[in-house]
């Protein structure tokens, strides 16, 4: 099939653009061409066997149209799945050498070319191959990251395929019924979402897999205090006299992007790294600064092994050392004063907030997601919707004219936590209300979702417990009901 001529010339330029060596390799399989082209193009089944994939949605390939899939994270116990969408520019089906290409254009920054390719062998052998080469400013930025994965991508598809050979040899065919793959490995309650990220269009699945994950954004708040927004939680970086101080970092890849970044612009070593709570995504991170304290609330070490088991086991140098009872912890870090205190149970039991009183910047951690709808953590040692409210109102009127640096979004007033905390108000009394009337969750989210959407807050994709999860108007409505209901049972 043709390739257009825009194709072609971004094909040119790819290939003549020096910033990879593009990720290639081929195999060789006892299986004769045309068994394995038919097979492999039914990109439905690639999951069955190729486990770079989590879930692709086309039943076949054709030339011009949207492919799209999701894969798995490039380490297993990486929290993330990516969700991807690429056109077929070049499809070529029939004779001794065949291939499928498409282009990765949804990211922002970003363009990537992937091919898989078959030749025959004869004898009823086939080659089969992948390529891939990217280009762009922020193909760039996180290099390494897509150079592993696309490394990934490959491994994974050049083993898939040699295990289809002795599906082959057995069976004779391959299809459906014979390449089953390992259904311990289907994708549980991942319908759903995926159904989101497909409503929200391609645009819209790169630009918030890309501001969720890859966009970094920096931003000076005094002399010495900058705020790392984006890849996770948002991280506050403080550089006293001699020594720098970390507040939340990230969970990987944005968190080795935000390590690459502090080694290149902070000039004093991280000597402490603060935690405003247990979960992942302000937490991975910590284990990349092997020299500093990890400073975080006394309940964090329990609710790290208790709800992040495995998080917790795989990182352990990322479990905290220093910890934070309800009394303020002053710290001196020359001419820069840093205090850390409790708020009370509010995100979860274990928050922390960070002051400097010279600066007057307040960071709140996830008890104030600005512009977005919150994420509550329903487990045991989790939120506490009460304690929220109060926590909020609280800072509000203690540090009337503070900087307010939230868990995610971007910077803020104090003025945008007091409304934050009228957003929770109104989710508190509204559940309260509807529990009053008898009503289920289900009633309660449909009676006041129009009143809900009012507050223009964002949809914020999170990954707890190796799920991609959404807050949402909904699942706050939920997460309220319940919040309210463990509450009245206490
Ligand atoms: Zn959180």
């Amino acid at each position: 099939m043709a390739e257009t001529d825009t194709d072609k010339d971004r094909k040119e330029e790819l290939a003549a653009a020096p910033s990879m060596e593009p990720v290639k390799g081929t195999v060789e399989v006892d299986i004769p061409i045309d068994v394995l082209w038919s097979f492999f193009t039914r990109a439905d089944l690639w999951p069955r066997w190729n486990e770079c994939f989590l879930w692709a949605k086309n039943r076949d390939l054709k030339w011009g149209h949207q492919l799209v899939w999701a894969f798995h994270p490039i380490r297993w116990w990486y929290p993330y799945y990516m969700p991807a969408m690429a056109k077929i520019v070049e499809l070529e089906p029939k004779g001794p050498e065949r291939k499928v290409t498409w282009e990765v254009t949804v990211l922002p920054g970003f363009y990537a070319r992937h091919t898989y390719h078959m030749e025959d062998l004869g004898n009823g052998r086939t080659r089969f191959g992948s390529y891939e080469k990217a280009m762009g400013w922020s193909f760039n930025l996180m290099k390494s990251f897509w150079i592993a994965h696309f490394t990934f991508v490959k491994d994974r598809s050049l083993e898939g395929a040699k295990t289809l050979e002795p599906i082959y040899r057995e069976t004779g065919r391959l299809d459906e019924t014979t390449v089953r793959g390992d259904p311990s490995r289907t994708a549980r309650g991942l319908a759903m979402p995926m159904a989101a990220s497909l409503a929200l269009g391609a645009a819209g699945v790169g630009t918030w897999f890309y501001a969720s994950f890859l966009r970094q954004e920096v931003v000076e708040l005094a002399p010495g205090v900058r705020m790392v927004m984006g890849g996770g939680g948002n991280t506050l970086v403080v550089e006293g006299t001699r020594e720098a101080l970390l507040v939340d970092t990230k969970f990987p890849p944005g968190a080795n992007q935000l390590r690459k970044w502090v080694s290149e612009n902070v000039q004093k070593p991280v000597k402490h790294v603060v935690s405003t709570h247990y979960h992942y995504d302000h937490t991975l991170g910590n284990d990349m600064y092997p020299g500093a304290n990890r400073i975080a609330h006394k309940a964090v070490p329990e609710l790290m092994r208790r709800n992040e088991a495995l998080q917790a086991k795989l990182h352990p140098l990322g479990m905290a050392n220093v910890l934070v009872g309800d009394e303020p912890m002053r710290m001196d870090l020359g001419e820069r004063e840093v205090v850390l205190f409790h708020p009370g149970t509010a995100h979860t039991g274990g928050d922390l907030c960070v002051w400097l009183p010279k600066e007057k910047i307040l960071m709140t951690g996830d008890l104030f997601f600005f512009t977005y709808y919150p994420f509550f953590d329903l487990k045991q040692g989790g939120a506490n919707l009460e304690g929220l409210i109060r926590a909020a109102r609280k800072l509000v009127a203690t540090y009337p004219d503070a900087m307010v640096v939230p868990g995610h979004g971007p910077i803020a007033r104090t003025s945008d936590l007091a409304r934050y905390a009228d957003y929770l108000q109104f989710l508190q009394d509204r559940v309260k209300e509807g529990l009053q009337q008898g009503l289920d969750e289900q009633q309660l989210a449909k009676q006041f979702n129009d009143e809900i959407s009012k507050w223009g807050l964002g949809i914020l994709p999170s990954f707890h417990d190796n799920q991609l999860t959404w807050a949402t108007s909904e699942s706050n409505v939920r997460d309220a009901y319940s919040l309210v209901k463990q509450a009245q049972a206490r």
